[in-house]
């Protein structure tokens, strides 16, 4: 059996509508807002309970959770991207140099993992490599967590530079992202067999654009990526 819950007004204590809604109260408030007396000073908090506008009530950050300022203004997530800002920054100074050293840049000729497959011989994967073209460069994509080192590993890693094979009847596949080539992004030791590496095999002159490095672009991508990553975009 369905019980319907019955809606009772907490101002007159009647039925079928609540104190927000409750016609006695709006009339009251009309009859003694503005007096210097009891009844003028209830009506006054009556309004400022059920009528006050939604801009009056309090702001609450979606991030931290503090009133009084939005995920724009938050100060945590300011602090937090300028963290990443810095973290960012100091890697892409670091790319961008081995890749002018290097000369890596569209064009260049690289070693990459083109496929895998089931061995059931060796009972493991093998892979086939081969070589192709960097013909683009996702430059957005190039943050500090594209660094690797023998020991650490980064979280979310991505690829970030599209390279097509030099001969197509090499792969089935026409194209493919890879990760920076090991030259510049580095490699762990335990991916050194068979992982997504990529190799720079010959170089070309690097171009690299002015905002890969800018500042104020970084911070910007970082606000983006931090926002995503913690579902705060709508
Ligand atoms: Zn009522
Ligand atoms: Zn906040």
């Amino acid at each position: 059996m369905s019980y319907k819950r019955t809606v009772r007004c907490g101002f007159c204590y009647k039925t079928g509508h609540n104190i927000k809604g409750c016609p006695e109260r709006k009339a009251y408030i009309k009859e003694h807002l503005g007096d210097n007396t009891p009844e003028g000073r209830r009506a006054a908090v009556l309004q400022e309970a059920y009528d006050s506008k939604s801009s009056r009530r309090e702001r609450r950050c979606k991030y931290c959770r503090s009133t009084g300022h939005d995920i724009r203004t938050c100060p945590d997530i300011a602090q937090k991207v300028a963290v990443m800002t810095d973290k960012c920054l100091d890697a892409r100074r670091y790319f961008a140099d081995r890749m002018v050293e290097v000369g890596f840049g569209p064009g260049s000729l690289v070693r990459y993992r083109s496929e895998r497959y089931w061995n059931n011989d060796i009972q493991d994967y093998e892979y086939k490599y081969s070589l192709g073209l960097v013909e683009k460069i996702n430059w957005k994509e190039i943050t500090h967590h594209c660094k690797r080192d023998t020991v650490r590993q980064y979280a979310a890693l991505r690829t970030s530079v599209l390279v097509v094979p030099v001969n197509p009847s090499d792969t089935w596949k026409k194209g493919r992202m890879v990760h920076l080539p090991v030259e510049i992004g580095g490699y762990m030791e335990k991916e050194e067999r068979g992982l997504e590496l990529s190799k720079l095999l010959s170089g070309t002159s690097s171009d690299i654009p002015a905002s890969f490095l800018d500042e104020k672009n970084i911070a910007k991508l970082m606000r983006e990526k931090f926002l995503i990553d913690h579902g705060l975009t709508k």
